[in-house]
């Protein structure tokens, strides 16, 4: 017999069905026993009465527990009235076993499955991250990740977008922050660096003429982790040929509407078109670049965006030094291009930049890009690097600019944030399947971990005691 799924009974009263699951929950009614069966699609009572079950099926009864992986045979039937439970699905119905087969018996499990497992400490979830994954939340969550990553996808090929990979093993990338670095075993003192952000990437992708590329990029930042930060998270990632900012901004809020009617339909959103405020505006009112305008902060169901514009193209360093805001391949406001190639009144010159802000979040941002290569040099004086360090870092860059690059731009999102807030969820830990710890240590895996002797010989690497 095919299996069944547990949502799929509901359509099968009087017919005889093969489940396979977990047990969710036991109840013993004197000789009758009383199971929730769970699967990918949800939860099934199946009821255990001695005399309709076969010999072998009756010895085991007993010795069934929670989590317990099960092979399922008996007869779908109705409820009556009194037993209907309109909390579930399947709670119309239920399946009367004939046979019971135990696939894998299970451990008592460290916490609570059936229970909110966003109580249990945390630690002890990461370890066990599989067993938290099953609890209804996790699962909710997963879900709900994958559906906003699938609409997107749908939303941006229909837009004409080409989905492309790009490298985890390159070169550095500045987005302010550190980078991981990977030795070669090939190349002997030398690295690669694991990608902040595809930037490079997706912008040279333009030079190459797809126009319109999009990516779900892993980006991997070694920061100490304040606050809700991940050693390695994931954007949207895209970027667009012969575009103005405008451009992009409708492209995104359109992606967004859609995300959220279709993902959450629960939810609303504040105002369409999505209010856009200057950097400078912000600050002023709300004393934050990334406000959050919802009207009745307790309302679950209320989302609302806002566009950012006109971000400083620098901001200084407490040691001083000058760094580009967003990255250093933002472009100058048109306005301001003239004082930027002059070098006056450089902390005013504003980048051609966006971010979109959710609920108080900075869930998208980008900007338009330089094209040529005289300004993008210009930008790298004015970080301090002088031209040997500009040709051995950003050569390859200059260069392709030199043959014929379209004008550009392009933004990614924050998509665990997006996620986030869409899940209602406090932290992004919730809506990321295998996430690290505040100290970027994976409990499942126990990773980072040390490595033999051989291993690091081979990667030419001595450890410093
Ligand atoms: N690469 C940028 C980031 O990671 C996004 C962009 O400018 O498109 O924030």
């Amino acid at each position: 017999m095919t299996r069944t799924i547990a949502k799929d009974t509901v359509s099968k009263s009087g017919e005889t069905v093969k489940l396979n699951g977990w047990v969710h929950a036991r109840r013993d009614m004197g000789k009758v026993t009383f199971l929730d069966l769970r699967d990918r699609s949800g939860l099934i009572q199946v009821v255990l009465v001695p005399s309709c079950l076969d010999e072998a099926s009756k010895d085991l009864v007993k010795d069934i527990r929670p989590e317990f992986v099960l092979e399922i045979e008996g007869e779908v039937k109705d409820r009556d009235e009194k037993t209907i439970n309109d909390n579930i699905e399947t709670g119309k119905i239920e399946v009367l076993a004939n046979t019971v087969v135990i696939q894998n018996p299970a451990k008592t499990p460290p916490f609570e499955i059936d229970k909110d497992t966003s109580v249990v400490n945390e630690e002890v979830r990461m370890k066990y991250r599989y067993l938290d994954l099953r609890s209804e939340r996790m699962q909710k969550n997963m879900r709900l990740r994958y559906n906003v990553n699938r609409i997107m996808r749908e939303f941006l090929h229909e837009e004409g977008f080409t989905e492309i990979e790009t490298p985890l093993l390159t070169k550095g990338t500045p987005e302010g922050a550190r980078e991981y670095i990977v030795p070669s075993r090939l190349h002997p003192g030398q690295f690669y660096v694991l990608p902040q952000s595809p930037q490079q990437f997706k912008q040279l992708s333009m030079v190459a003429g797809f126009e319109r590329y999009f990516q779900f990029a892993r980006c991997l930042r070694d920061e100490d982790q304040r606050g809700d930060r991940q050693p390695e998270f994931t954007q949207c990632d895209l970027e667009m040929s012969f575009v103005t900012r405008e451009d992009v901004m409708d492209l995104v809020s359109r992606l967004m509407e859609k995300v959220v009617k279709e993902a959450t339909p629960e939810k609303k959103i504040a105002q369409v078109p999505f209010p856009i405020l200057t950097y400078a505006e912000a600050m002023e009112k709300y004393g934050s670049d990334k406000p959050d305008l919802r009207k009745d902060k307790n309302d679950p169901n209320e989302i609302a965006f806002c566009w950012i514009v006109d971000f400083p193209m620098f901001e200084t360093l407490e040691d001083g030094t000058l760094q580009a805001m967003h990255h250093p391949f933002c472009s100058i406001h048109p306005e301001d291009k003239e004082k930027f190639m002059k070098g006056e009144d450089i902390m005013n010159i504003r980048a051609n930049a966006y971010d979109l802000a959710c609920n108080g979040y900075e869930i998208w941002g980008g900007s338009i890009r330089i094209h040529e290569r005289d300004v993008q040099n210009r930008v790298f004086e004015l970080l301090g690097l002088d031209s040997e360090l500009i040709q051995s870092k950003f050569g390859h860059m200059l260069e392709a600019f030199e043959y014929g690059a379209p004008p550009h731009g392009g933004i990614a999102s924050g998509q665990d944030r997006v996620v986030m807030v869409l899940a209602n969820e406090p932290n992004i830990r919730e809506v990321i399947p295998y996430p690290k710890d505040g100290n970027a240590k994976d409990h499942m895996m126990d990773a980072p971990s040390e490595l033999p002797d051989k291993a690091l010989r081979e990667a030419n690497i001595q450890i410093r005691k």
